[in-house]
C-alpha cells in the first residue's frame, strides 16, 4: 500500500483498515524513512516514533472527520503536492519536514467544532487567542508544545530549529480558511515568477501547497470522496445537535432535521472555496495530479447536484402526496 504513497489515487481509509486505526503513524514514519530526515537530521529513531505517536494521540478519536486520519490523508496530500517537478529540486530537507510535520499537526487537539461555536459558547480558547485563527494558534501552539517535550529536535543548531519552527508556525496558521484570499493573492503575483527562488515565495507555495492538502477532498475519486463528505457532515450535525441542547444560535446548515450531505455540498464550498485555490495550482504546476484533481472535483460535483435533486425531488413529492391525502380525508 505505501508503495502507491506517492499516487492521487492512493486511498488512506484502506492503509486505516489494514493498521488497524493507525494508519497516521505508519505513514509519517515511512516518509521520514523516504526522505532520509532521520539520517539527515540525525534523528533518534524512538525519539521520533514517539513524538509520531503522542501527536496520533494529541488527535480526538471521536471526531468523525477532524482526527489522525484527516491527519494522514492530508500528509499525503502534501507529500504528492511537493512532488511536483517544479517544487521539489528547490526544497532544502529542513523544509519539506517542515511541510510533511506541519501537515501531520495542522488540525492537532480539534475540538470537532468551528471557531462560531467556541465563540458563543465562551470557551477559554477564544479570549486566549483574541478572537483570530482560534483553532490554527491552538493547532499550532500544541505542535511546538510536543516537539519541545519530545526533545527529538533538541540537539538541532539553532537555527536551523528557529527555521523549523518558524516554518511550522506560518504553514499551520496559512490553514485558517478565512485567510485564503489573502494568501491565494500572494500566491498569483508569484505566479509571474514560475521559479522558486526566494524564501517568501517558496514559503507561500508550500503554504499553498498545505491549503490544498487540508481542502483536497472533493478532487479524491467519488468513493474516497463521498466518505470524507459523509464524516465533516456528521461532524456539522453534530455541532447543530450541540448548538441546540446548549440553546446557541443554530447554523442553518448543521440542522440534520433540515439539512443533508448533499445540501452542504453543494452549498458553494466547491466552487467558491476549493475550484480557486486548485485552479492556480494547476496554473503553477500543471501535471497530470493536478488535472486528476480539477477533473474529480468537477465530476464529483455533479454528482452532488444529481443526489440533491432527487432528494429535492423526493421531498416535493411526499408534501404533494400528504397535501393529496388532507383534500380527499
Ligand atoms: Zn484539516
Amino acid at each position: 500500500l505505501l508503495a502507491n504513497v506517492n499516487k492521487w489515487s492512493f486511498n488512506v481509509f484502506v492503509l486505516d483498515w489494514f493498521t488497524n486505526g493507525h494508519s497516521f503513524p505508519y505513514l509519517v514514519t515511512h516518509l521520514f524513512h523516504t526522505y532520509n530526515f532521520i539520517r539527515t537530521f540525525k534523528l533518534d529513531a524512538l525519539k521520533l516514533y514517539r513524538t509520531i505517536r503522542l501527536v496520533e494521540l494529541g488527535y480526538c478519536k471521536t471526531n468523525p472527520y477532524h482526527n489522525s486520519l484527516h491527519a494522514a490523508d492530508v500528509v499525503q496530500a502534501i507529500h504528492c503536492n511537493l512532488l511536483e517537478e517544479n517544487i521539489y529540486p528547490h526544497m532544502t530537507s529542513l523544509e519539506m519536514m517542515a511541510a510533511i510535520l506541519s501537515a501531520a499537526c495542522h488540525d492537532l487537539d480539534h475540538p470537532g467544532v468551528n471557531q462560531n461555536f467556541l465563540t458563543s459558547s465562551s470557551h477559554y480558547l477564544v479570549s486566549l487567542y483574541n478572537g483570530v485563527s482560534v483553532l490554527e494558534n491552538h493547532h499550532w501552539k500544541g505542535t511546538i508544545s510536543i516537539l519541545h517535550e519530545s526533545q527529538v529536535f533538541q540537539h538541532l543548531p539553532s537555527h536551523q530549529w528557529k527555521r523549523l519552527t518558524y516554518l511550522i508556525e506560518i504553514l499551520i496558521l496559512a490553514t485558517d480558511i478565512s485567510k485564503q484570499q489573502e494568501i491565494l493573492r500572494k500566491f498569483k503575483v508569484d505566479l509571474t515568477d514560475k521559479h522558486v527562488h526566494s524564501h517568501r515565495h517558496k514559503q507561500t507555495i508550500v503554504q499553498i501547497a498545505l491549503k490544498c492538502a487540508d481542502i483536497c477532498n472533493p478532487c479524491r475519486s467519488w468513493k474516497v470522496s463521498r466518505k470524507w463528505s459523509q464524516l465533516i457532515c456528521e461532524e456539522f450535525f453534530r455541532q447543530g445537535d450541540r448548538e441546540k441542547d446548549l440553546n446557541l444560535p443554530l447554523t442553518t446548515a448543521y440542522d440534520r432535521t433540515q439539512s443533508t450531505t448533499a445540501k452542504i455540498q453543494t452549498a458553494g464550498f466547491m466552487s467558491f472555496i476549493v475550484e480557486p485555490l486548485f485552479i492556480e495550482w494547476d496554473k503553477f504546476s500543471p501535471s497530470h495530479r493536478s488535472k486528476q484533481m480539477l477533473l474529480n472535483l468537477r465530476c464529483n460535483r455533479v454528482k452532488w447536484a444529481e443526489i440533491e435533486k432527487k432528494e429535492n425531488e423526493e421531498v416535493d413529492g411526499s408534501i404533494r402526496r400528504q397535501s393529496n391525502t388532507t383534500l380527499v380525508s
